[in-house]
């Protein structure tokens, strides 16, 4: 089943967008059998249930943090986490750079832009936004390589395509002066397509994958 619903979610993705499947209280035996059919990349949301299953899954996982991060938490994941998708403060962003360095590595991050209607949503406004890109700079142990969002939760798609196509022409802007802004973090199982075609680099795809979480 695993296999199948994967087969279908990538024929609906371009060759350069990035599939992050996410496997957030899945158990090991679901991700294997997505491994086993080449998929590579993985979100968690909790940061237990990552380091729990990077330990004893296979070393060449890629391992995506795709929820809210707590700074007293990141050095569970610094070791080895591949891109970090929500941050949202500077705090943040220097704990990870420290833990980082710890290690004697970059680690990647998207900056999470707020786009929804809800106020509950996480998020970075746009001067928020840019400050923190700017204080960013700074730090030599982490690299900002491009932003994520999430939609409002809502059936009606216009106003999806409206927030998609907000943070896409955010993103472009951006990038005109910053060239290591490249991934753009948008798309779920309900709404990926949707994001592909407001200029998705990479989709977070769970229950589409894995079914529905219960
Ligand atoms: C759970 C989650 C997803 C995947 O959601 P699905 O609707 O199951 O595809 C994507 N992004 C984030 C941040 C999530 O928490």
């Amino acid at each position: 089943m695993i296999e199948e619903n994967l087969r279908k979610v990538r024929a609906h993705i371009p060759q350069q967008v990035t599939l992050v499947a996410v496997s957030k209280t899945k158990p090991n035996s679901s991700i294997m059998a997505a491994y086993q059919e080449g998929q590579r990349s993985f979100g968690e949301n909790k940061v237990q249930d990552l380091a729990a299953k990077a330990e004893v899954l296979p070393k060449d996982i890629q391992w995506h943090m795709i929820g809210h991060l707590q700074s007293n938490k990141v050095k569970f994941i610094a070791p080895f986490v591949h891109l970090i998708h929500g941050v949202d403060s500077f705090k943040l962003l220097k704990e990870i750079d420290k833990r980082a360095k710890q290690h004697d590595r970059i680690i990647d991050c998207l900056l999470q832009v707020h786009i929804a209607k809800e106020s509950s949503k996480f998020g970075l406004g746009l001067e928020e936004l840019k400050h923190l890109l700017s204080s960013s700079l700074d730090l030599k142990h982490v690299a900002v390589k491009g932003f994520m969002g999430m939609a409002t939760y809502t059936s009606n798609t216009s106003i999806i395509e409206k927030e998609f196509a907000y943070l896409k022409q955010i993103f472009s802007q951006f990038q005109k002066t910053n060239q290591e802004l490249q991934i753009l973090s948008m798309g779920m199982s309900g709404d990926y397509s949707l994001a592909i075609e407001h200029g998705s680099t990479m989709v977070r795809v769970g229950s589409a994958i894995f079914g529905s979480r219960l």
